[in-house]
């Protein structure tokens, strides 16, 4: 629950308790990033109405601004592995009605040696037909593609092959889920942000730039900038930074991987083009506090390219500065609003929501709305 700290808040409290309820919002989503916008279509499919306010535009504030939507099965956490899987699955139907957010081209995941049975394992259990995952070598791995593939030629190593992961257009995806959720009944603002929010009996009240919405039930899905409005405990915001490269000599992966060993992740972009990240990360309560040097981030990524791809012929052509909202066990932050009337979250998804969040956005709808989540 939100507390309100201070005089001020608590003049206004009573205020409100006096006079709220004229004209009150069922439910307000705080921003439009991947995580607003399909809790907003979630509910609107359901019979809500909520109302979603966004700072920027839909998905180009926060982390799916800058997120590149690598999709996998495999987690180290065995809880986000379930929720990868019904995430995968959603992404599919997505891709049914919008083509092109979901593309496929699949996706190794090298472990470290000491996690090379944990890896064997997790294919052997988790491995389906509609979703096949299997543990390939070096040899294997060069034949399947041509850059990343000189990378594991003479490795010995064993590596999970995914071949139906792939990554989704975060940003894109988002604007579906929030078309859809004003299809359905929910309404939009952009360029709106809330500056404070308080609780007042059974309802919340938030103040907009340009003025006051009163609130039966809230719940702030605005990323790692919730710190700014609340801090919840547990949820901190870390530093996240990619680069885009061009290589017009070797050209481009023609699959996502991602590489315990030297920690870089690397993703297909266009033919040319490709996005690496896996620079040191850092950690702050609020969003404004990470220090972070953009530039060096930059050239730590040029530094992985250049040792996973064996080429010198690539160059930087841009810098994502994202941020997430992070939890200590990687595990979403995910909160109900009272249903007499208060605040939820729906946050904390630690540089992994692309896989899943719509996916969790429907239990989410389905357990406020009483249903099984
Ligand atoms: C660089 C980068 C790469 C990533 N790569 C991957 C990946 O490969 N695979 C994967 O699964 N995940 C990845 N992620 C993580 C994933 O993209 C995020 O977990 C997900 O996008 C978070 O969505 P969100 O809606 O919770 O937050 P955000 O996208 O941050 O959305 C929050 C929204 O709220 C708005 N907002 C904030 N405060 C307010 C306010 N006071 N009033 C109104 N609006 C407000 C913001 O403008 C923003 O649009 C990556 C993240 C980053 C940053």
């Amino acid at each position: 629950m939100l507390t309100p700290t201070g005089d001020r808040k608590s003049k206004l409290r009573q205020v409100e308790c006096r006079g709220g309820g004229a004209s009150m919002e069922d439910i307000v989503i705080i921003g439009g990033g991947l995580a607003g916008s399909s809790l907003g279509w979630s509910l609107a499919e359901r019979g809500h109405r909520p109302l979603i306010l966004e700072s920027t535009t839909i998905g180009g504030g926060g982390a799916t601004a800058h997120s590149r939507g690598m999709v996998r099965l495999y987690d180290d956490e065995p809880r986000l592995v379930a929720l990868n899987r019904d995430g995968i699955g959603l992404w599919a139907d997505v891709e049914v009605s919008r083509p092109g957010i979901f593309r496929r081209p699949g996706m190794i995941y090298a472990p470290a040696p000491s996690n090379r049975s944990r890896i064997e394992e997790f294919a052997r259990m988790e491995s389906r037909a509609a979703y096949p995952a299997e543990t390939i070598d070096g040899p294997t791995i060069s034949g399947l593609c041509g850059l990343l593939g000189d990378h594991f030629r003479r490795s010995a190593r064993s590596v999970l092959w995914e071949p139906l992961a792939g990554y989704v257009d975060p940003r894109a995806g988002a604007r579906f889920f929030a078309d859809e959720a004003v299809r359905l009944g929910a309404s939009l603002v952009e360029g709106c942000t809330v500056v404070d929010l308080y609780p007042a009996c059974d309802h919340v009240v938030l103040t907009t730039g340009a003025g006051r919405i009163t609130a039966r039930r809230v719940i702030l899905a605005s990323g790692a900038d919730t710190l700014r409005l609340q801090q919840p405990e547990g949820l901190f915001a870390r530093s996240i930074n990619l680069t885009s490269f061009i290589d017009d000599i070797a050209g481009a992966p023609e699959i996502c991987l991602i590489d315990e060993v030297s920690k870089g992740y690397i993703r297909p972009g266009c033919r040319r083009s490709y996005f690496v990240g896996g620079a040191i990360q850092k950690d702050a309560t609020v969003p404004e506090e990470l220090k972070v040097d953009n530039a060096a981030a930059d050239a730590q990524n040029l530094a992985l390219s250049r040792r996973i791809l064996r080429t010198r012929s690539n160059s930087a052509i841009a810098s994502h500065p994202g941020y997430d909202a992070y939890t200590s066990d990687f595990l979403p932050l995910i909160r109900l609003p009272p249903e007499e009337g208060g605040a939820g979250l729906f946050t904390g998804f630690s540089g992994r929501g692309a896989k899943y969040i719509p996916a969790m956005a429907r239990r989410f709808a389905a357990s406020l709305s009483g249903g099984v989540g």
